[in-house]
């Protein structure tokens, strides 16, 4: 199975497919990223608030598959912006996962009542540097958020990896990060099971007429439209199927059908918005 891979703007590439761990239960984290490993995923999206970086870190040993060869992306919970709380973070979720660097560390939420963001963004560039990870970025920022880190800091992060399906597709805000390099990540791509995009007529359409399941539809609809996506299951015939869409291609006229999906007011939301975690 090869993953297509896309170039960050830190100069490293990224696997277009990886498979994430929310939600996956710590004991059961070693098991299923082995399922995911055996399939032919090599990325892994986690985060220290999953409490699961310790299986993530047993399975990545335990798979005997050299370092270089994985893409583990892990990140620094919000309440660890402030101070020198973020380097001790990153030293922790090392320890956990078992490595001396990860390949890419975020800023899992801006929370800006907390006021801390750009100081966090700041370190986790210091992190870039001090090699504790290869490329650093955002998750869940908005346009104003990554503004004022543009304003403090002249590294731009290499992706922000936000809520996006076909019910809630966030345009504008793609938009703002392409035109400065900054590539998406979608989180949810499947919807988290909580929209019902699997029994849309235009995905189950083109699932039929391409023999490949809705599941399978919306995710090679993220690969063409250039995104990343890690889909999470941990039902080993699903984790397979995820990854099974590299042999088979969407028409323009199966794109636009799904494009068309996007819920007007961004009410096809499911997550939480990001100015209200704090
Ligand atoms: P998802 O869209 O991947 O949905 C997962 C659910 O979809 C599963 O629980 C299962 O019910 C269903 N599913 C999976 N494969 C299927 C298949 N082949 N057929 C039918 N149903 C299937 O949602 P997610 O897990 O929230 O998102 C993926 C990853 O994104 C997470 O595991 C995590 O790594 C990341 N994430 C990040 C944030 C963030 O704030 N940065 C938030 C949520 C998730």
């Amino acid at each position: 199975m090869t993953v297509p891979e896309i170039s960050l703007n830190s100069g490293f590439n990224i696997p277009q497919l990886g498979y994430g761990v929310f939600k996956v239960d710590a004991a059961d984290t070693e098991r299923s990223v082995l399922d995911a490993l055996e399939a032919g995923y090599r990325h892994i999206d986690t985060a220290a608030i999953y409490g699961n970086e310790e299986g993530v870190g047993r399975a990545l040993a335990a798979s005997g598959i050299a370092r270089d060869e994985l893409y583990v992306t892990t990140k620094l919970w919000n309440n660890r912006q402030a101070g020198d709380e973020p380097d001790k973070a990153i030293a922790e979720s090392l320890g956990k996962l078992g490595l001396d660097h990860v390949d890419l560390y975020l800023v899992h939420w801006p929370t800006p009542e907390r006021g801390a963001f750009v100081h966090a963004w700041q370190r986790l560039v210091a992190f870039r540097d001090q090699g504790l990870a290869r490329s650093v970025g955002v998750s869940n920022f908005l346009i104003p958020h990554l503004e004022a880190i543009g304003r403090e800091s002249d590294v731009r992060p290499a992706v922000n990896q936000i809520e996006l399906h076909p019910a809630y597709q966030q345009r504008e805000l793609t938009d703002w990060c392409a035109q400065r390099g900054i590539a998406i990540e979608a989180w949810g791509p499947l919807g988290q099971g909580k929209y019902p995009l699997l029994e849309e007529p235009a995905i189950v359409a083109a699932a039929a007429a391409h023999g490949k399941s809705a599941a399978q539809v919306v995710l090679r609809w993220h690969i063409q439209e250039g995104r990343i996506v890690f889909p999470k299951s941990t039902n080993p015939d699903r984790i397979r199927e995820n990854i099974d869409i590299f042999d088979f291609e969407l028409s323009a006229d199966d794109m636009a059908a799904i494009s068309a999906l996007d819920v007007p007011g961004g009410a096809g939301r499911v997550g939480s918005h990001p100015l209200d975690v704090n």
